[in-house]
């Protein structure tokens, strides 16, 4: 009870904050009394606290490991800009200002030290460790230990050594994951066999997916930023560094503030690039997936894709960049067959083992059926991470406007009996010229005049019949062949269609979509309040710019509109604002209540 109330306190009086959110609480209480823990939150849940509150409980320094020095060092800003006394260890920093750490270190001068993997169990530094109190260590980002995963980071499986050497003091291992096989993984790894999981839910509420077929990518994708998003921040993920570049140098010449970013870039670029990003709030990134897990930007407001990623669980990681700091944020994405295309290839010509292969084929083709879907997204989404939402979420496109759908049995069947009639060994621009009845040189060539399937499709467009393939390919009817260049197969499901024993429903194509306005939350300003915003904001950044650290770690966006809605107007009522707490008030209180004074209440 007593350490209940202790945390509650630290919530308020360090953080700012009312109240605990979902799980943390519990998560809190299970360490600070010495048990291990598994923490399976979104991003954007508020894992930090779940470890920051115990280290500033429990008596001893807190371990924090995490994988990059980017991550650690933005950790560190945002603790020191509480008065926390956290530090961090690594490669960045002279031989002296190490020294210092350590001594520091052996007096016990730090509730929390974020390391990485690899520093931390060198002999120096577990030497170190011995001669420490610990009160807890944090693996922050444990998917690090999948092998299977994008991050993969071989020393993460050595950490199970230090439950070994230290098996008094308690673990918490923590991910945004929401695929369940890296999870179990996870446990058997880091032997976290005993520890209590805490799985929150993984649903992303203030995130809106908005999923449309590609037509001229980037002017769709002008279209969505001028709209919906201009002057904020947002990453844009393709699929090759050469497209990266072009598509950031086109996107400046359309007015948009754009840098590029991949692994092909001199790494002071890239740092330099990354820096800009975070530390402004109206940059927009075009990267590759190498852009990724140093990014723990709060007000990123869109993520965008014009290449489909790889899988539904890859989709989810990458959106989930957007909107952490819970306010309204955009997930879009344009696709097509082209994209299931070329990432087939691209697996084809990697190392991995066959059966892999084919788990990883199967996963691509779930992300088209996810595109292709009619229902609800998020519904799809969380369903397929195995929690069952039964209601539909109305904050996804197929919410706010549902796809109109047409019976395809026909259409269906002529599409594949035409797989069938042309050998199965050709892709969809040329099956869709022979069912138009396109007597081209490769129709003539091939004799493929003479089939019965010729120019049966003359009733449809050529874009319909591409739209049919497309998703007879979501759906599972046929698969692209792995070896060739798109060429079609028939599976074993689509023989009762092919017999006239099914009835089939599609989407008709769209490429936008229209009563999305009316669904997006306010989330501008206008007159009086656009000023009062504006200058809350300049003042922030004068602020972070004085001390060298990015704007929303002096105050989230979340926090400004806290002070825009409740006009705090003495010391005492600004303490109320959620993120306003004691350091951050004697810190900055004085500059904003000034700001606020200025700025008459606009009368309701
Ligand atoms: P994660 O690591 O899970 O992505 P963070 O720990 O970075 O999430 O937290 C996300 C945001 O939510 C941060 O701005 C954090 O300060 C805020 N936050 C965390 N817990 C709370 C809470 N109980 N009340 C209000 N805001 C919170
Ligand atoms: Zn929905």
């Amino acid at each position: 009870m007593f350490m209940l109330k202790r945390a509650q306190d630290i919530l308020a009086s360090v953080f700012g904050y009312p109240e605990f959110r979902g799980q943390q609480e519990q998560i809190i209480n299970h360490l600070v009394q010495g048990g291990d823990a598994l923490v399976l939150m979104p991003t954007g849940g508020g894992k930090s606290l779940c470890y920051q509150i115990p280290s500033l409980i429990r008596s001893g320094t807190t371990i924090v490991v995490s994988p990059l020095i980017a991550l650690m060092q933005d950790q560190v800003n945002a603790l020191r800009l509480l008065d926390v006394r956290a530090v961090a260890l690594h490669s960045g920093l002279s031989f002296e200002q190490q020294m210092t750490i350590q001594s520091g270190l052996i007096r016990g001068e730090y509730d929390l030290l974020y390391i990485s993997p690899e520093r931390l169990l060198t002999y120096r530094m577990l030497d170190l460790l011995d001669g420490m109190t610990l009160a807890l260590f944090a693996i922050d980002e444990a998917h690090c230990v999948s092998q299977w995963g994008h991050d993969f980071r071989p020393e993460y499986l050595q950490l199970s050594t230090l439950h070994q050497r230290y098996p008094h003091v308690p673990r918490i291992a923590l991910t945004a994951t929401a695929d369940q096989r890296t999870r179990t993984e996870i446990a058997e790894r880091l032997e976290l066999g005993n520890a209590r999981w805490f799985v929150s839910s993984f649903d992303r509420p203030n995130i809106f997916y908005r999923l449309t077929q590609k037509r001229e990518a980037r002017k769709q994708l002008l279209d969505f930023i001028l709209k919906d998003h201009a002057g904020q921040s947002g990453i844009v993920y393709c699929l090759s560094r050469r497209k990266v570049d072009e598509l950031a140098e086109w996107l400046r010449r359309h007015g948009v503030q754009a840098l590029p970013y991949h692994a092909g870039l001199e790494p002071e670029v890239r740092h330099r690039h990354q820096e800009q990003f975070q530390t402004t709030d109206n940059m927009v990134m075009v990267a590759t997936i190498a852009f990724g897990m140093g990014v723990d930007k709060p007000d990123v407001r869109f993520v965008a894709h014009m290449d489909m990623p790889r899988s539904i669980e890859a989709y989810y990681q990458e959106t989930g960049r957007a909107g952490r700091d819970g306010l309204p944020a955009t997930a879009w994405l344009v696709y097509g067959l082209q994209d299931v295309i070329i990432l087939g290839q691209m697996l084809a010509q990697s190392s991995m083992d066959p059966q892999m292969q084919h788990l990883e084929r199967q996963r691509l083709t779930a992300m088209l059926g996810f595109c292709e879907m009619s229902g609800c997204r998020r519904q799809a989404l969380l369903n397929y991470f195995g929690e069952q939402r039964e209601e539909k979420c109305g904050n996804c496109d197929l919410c706010v406007e549902p796809v109109a759908t047409w019976d395809a049995t026909e259409a269906a069947r002529m599409a594949l009996s035409n797989v069938y009639r042309t050998g199965q060994r050709y892709g969809v621009t040329h099956l869709v010229d022979v069912l138009l009845g396109r007597p081209n040189k490769r129709v003539t060539e091939l004799g493929h005049q003479q089939l019965s399937t010729f120019g049966v499709g003359k009733g449809l467009s050529q874009p319909i019949w591409r739209s049919v393939y497309r998703q007879l390919v979501a759906r599972g009817y046929v698969t692209v062949a792995s070896e060739t260049y798109g060429s079609l197969l028939l599976t074993e499901k689509s023989k009762p269609l092919l017999r006239g024993e099914e009835q089939l429903e599609l989407r008709r194509d769209r490429y936008d979509v229209h009563e999305l306005k009316a669904s997006l939350p306010e989330q501008h300003f206008d007159g009086d309040e656009a000023k009062l915003w504006e200058a809350l904001r300049a003042l922030r950044m004068t602020l972070a710019r004085e001390r060298q650290v990015p704007p929303f770690q002096v105050f989230s966006d979340a926090t400004l509109r806290s002070m825009m809605a409740s006009r705090p107007s003495t010391p005492e009522e600004l303490l109320q604002v959620s993120g306003v707490g004691q350091f951050k008030l004697e810190q900055y209180g004085k500059a904003f209540l000034e700001v606020l004074a200025v700025h008459v209440r606009v009368s309701v």
